[in-house]
């Protein structure tokens, strides 16, 4: 069977050096070992995707000189595949509705701060400070009687009681140049979000219902994704889905060492190409060579 690649961008805007990089890396990867190519479109945030950009990535991928196998995988077309992975999840007993919202989040985290720092996930942000695995099964079918909002969370603690010595297979690199067998620390992430009332998946668990379901044997991906994996491989022991091999490549920077956003105009792949450049040009940048020219 051949390996199976993907390309994962967010429809959120316009692709820069950075997935570039990325795209090449998987392109060049599928073609050294005979692979295949898949591009998978991570649209779950309906507040923040949008069509144009879709296509956009299209365009982009295509004049880059990037091929890839259609029909193209789009996460908001397979919610019920993302929703059945979470009713395992929740079988296990693994899974609470929690219904703070993002200012009593805050407020939460700032309160425990008074008394000393809160711990935070690899990201840099405050876990999750909230009390609500503790409510009782009455209170919880009260609340969301009542219409609140909610998030489903991973009971993390619970979790992690069902798996031991959790590791994956780097075949690139993380941060601190960690490769090889890597033990994985999903407990530094705490109780991530699963899925929210209005959205049945997050970009968790797509991601790994997804690597799954199409046949991902190697991800290659930004080092920005590195200690995500904690928590990816901890989802598929949990589903019982098979283990990828994780090749974490590293960042393209701006000038001041800043990773690239989407909104940086002069790495964004449409400006540099309004302004001449070349997809070989595209290459030389971000540093891969060309196995069409030889160059
Ligand atoms: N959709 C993610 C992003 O654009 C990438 C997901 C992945 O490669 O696992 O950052």
């Amino acid at each position: 069977m051949p390996p199976v690649f993907r390309f994962a961008p967010s429809p959120n805007g316009f692709l820069h050096l950075g997935h570039a990089y990325s795209a090449l890396l998987n392109f060049e990867r599928a073609r050294e070992t005979g692979g295949r190519l898949l591009l998978r479109i991570e649209d779950i945030d309906a507040t923040r995707c949008r069509p144009e950009y879709e296509t956009a990535i299209d365009e982009d991928l295509g004049w880059l000189g990037i091929a890839w196998e259609r029909p193209v995988r789009r996460q908001s077309e397979h919610l019920s595949d993302y929703r059945a992975a979470l009713d395992k999840l929740s079988a296990l007993g693994l899974v609470y509705p929690a219904f703070e919202s993002r200012a009593e989040i805050a407020r939460l985290v700032a309160a425990r701060e008074a008394g000393g720092p809160w711990p935070r996930d690899p990201d840099g942000a405050p876990l999750y400070p909230g009390e609500a695995k503790a409510l009782t099964a009455g209170e919880r079918t009260r609340l969301i009687a009542s219409g609140v909002p909610y998030a489903l969370r991973l009971d993390m603690a619970a979790a992690c009681r069902r798996v031991a010595g959790l590791t994956w297979n780097e075949l690139g690199g993380g941060p601190d140049g960690e490769c090889g067998t890597v033990p994985a620390r999903p407990e530094a992430w705490g109780d991530v979000i699963l899925a929210r009332k209005e959205t049945p998946t997050s970009y968790h668990l797509s991601v790994v219902v997804d690597d799954a379901l199409q046949g991902v044997g190697e991800v290659v991906r930004g080092q920005d994704l590195f200690h995500a994996t904690s928590v990816h491989r901890l989802l598929q022991v949990l589903l019982g889905l098979p283990e990828p091999a994780y090749r974490h490549h590293g960042l393209i920077r701006d000038e001041a060492g800043r990773k690239l956003s989407k909104s940086s105009q002069a790495t964004g792949l449409r400006e540099l190409r309004a302004g001449g450049a070349s997809p070989e040009g595209i290459r030389r940048l971000v540093g891969i060579r060309s196995s069409f020219s030889g160059g």
